[in-house]
């Protein structure tokens, strides 16, 4: 990477998202030479686990955090089942792997989130 001062990137991203970022750099290489101020939000909702609201904005039942089920259940012994894959692979018809916790930092719906979250963004290129 070049510190050339025309490089200057602020990427603002939940905290518990810096690992993602970090593992997923090579998302920003078609931005190395363009001046980006970039505000990332991922939003992940803590009552229902899905992505792009937060609970303020959730309608949705408390769900289990592993397997996004929300019977009573040994939250602890469940078998990790991510919400957002079920709703990933309905609406895009991926072949995503649901064998997570939907709060897996490695979750490929969260990564593909990630990069629409991105991708979205007009840097005025
Ligand atoms: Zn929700
Ligand atoms: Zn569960
Ligand atoms: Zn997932």
């Amino acid at each position: 990477m070049k510190s050339k001062s025309s490089n200057n990137w602020v990427i603002s991203v939940s905290p518990y998202l810096y690992p993602v970022i970090k593992d997923h750099g090579h998302l920003y290489l078609n931005f190395e030479r363009v001046r980006i101020e970039t505000f990332i939000s991922v939003m992940q909702c803590s009552t229902c686990g899905s992505l792009g609201h937060t609970r303020n904005h959730c309608s949705n039942t408390k769900a289990c955090i592993r397997c996004s089920s929300t019977d009573d259940h040994d939250r602890t012994s469940c078998n990790p089942r991510c919400i957002n894959w079920i709703t990933q692979n309905a609406r895009f018809r991926s072949g995503f792997p649901e064998n997570h916790g939907c709060r897996d930092k490695n979750c490929p719906v969260l990564i593909q989130f990630i990069k629409r979250t991105i991708d979205r963004t007009d840097y005025g290129r």
